[in-house]
């Protein structure tokens, strides 16, 4: 295979020295290369689950030099959240924990070999944990998630439910019951939650 070589500009260097700036001091992804096999990367149409072909599993990325921006700044939670200690490393828990839409939702991306990891402990109390806390935010609630290839669940406090693959012009959408508690959660298109109420 013919090495890919992708192009940083300037104001992408920037923004990664920004984000090397929130790796806590001392952690490295080592042996740990699970991130290339459990998202999707559009640069290559790589889907979730499976591995990059540029991957060396348990050695990195084989073209480390040249990867693309989205390799190089996506690190996972465990890279930059210090209360995270080392069960939660990736390679160990054999999933890789995201945040995106501004810290709104937390997803768990399962390595699809080890499907039901997150559903051991002390993992799974914690994702209950931060599912109750998360909704107690509301109006602006944080979603916790869990992928196992494209198909999402969405972790709640009293139960988990498999919405399956959800499109990137979709959203999730929970139907709010007591403080906490929710009643229905489905997947929409974006676009219908900007109409106005009827
Ligand atoms: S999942 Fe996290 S620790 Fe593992 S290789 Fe990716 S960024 Fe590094
Ligand atoms: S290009 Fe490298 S860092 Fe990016 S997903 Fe592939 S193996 Fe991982």
């Amino acid at each position: 295979m013919s090495a890919a070589v992708f192009e940083i500009t300037p104001e992408q260097q920037e923004k990664l020295a920004a984000i090397d700036g929130k790796v806590v001091p001392a952690r490295s992804c080592g042996t740990c290369s699970l991130c290339c096999k459990v998202v999707s990367i559009a640069e290559f149409q790589k889907p979730a689950g499976v591995w990059c072909s540029h991957a060396k599993p348990g050695k990195g990325c084989g073209i480390h030099l040249t990867r693309p921006f989205v390799c190089r700044g996506a690190y996972c939670e465990w890279m930059i959240a210090k209360g995270l200690g080392d069960e939660w490393k990736p390679e160990i828990a054999k999933f890789a924990l995201f945040a995106r839409e501004n810290g709104n939702r937390l997803t768990a991306h399962v390595d699809p070999g080890n499907p039901a990891a997150w559903r051991r402990e002390p993992y799974y109390r914690n994702f209950k944990d931060w599912a109750l806390k998360g909704l107690l935010r509301r109006p602006h609630i944080q979603i916790i998630d869990v992928m196992v290839g494209e198909i999402c669940t969405v972790v709640l406090p009293d139960r988990d439910v498999t919405v399956g693959a959800i499109g990137q012009d979709e959203v999730l959408q929970f139907d709010h019951g007591a403080p906490g508690e929710v009643k229905a959660v489905r997947v929409v298109k974006r676009a219908s939650l900007a109409a106005p109420a009827a």
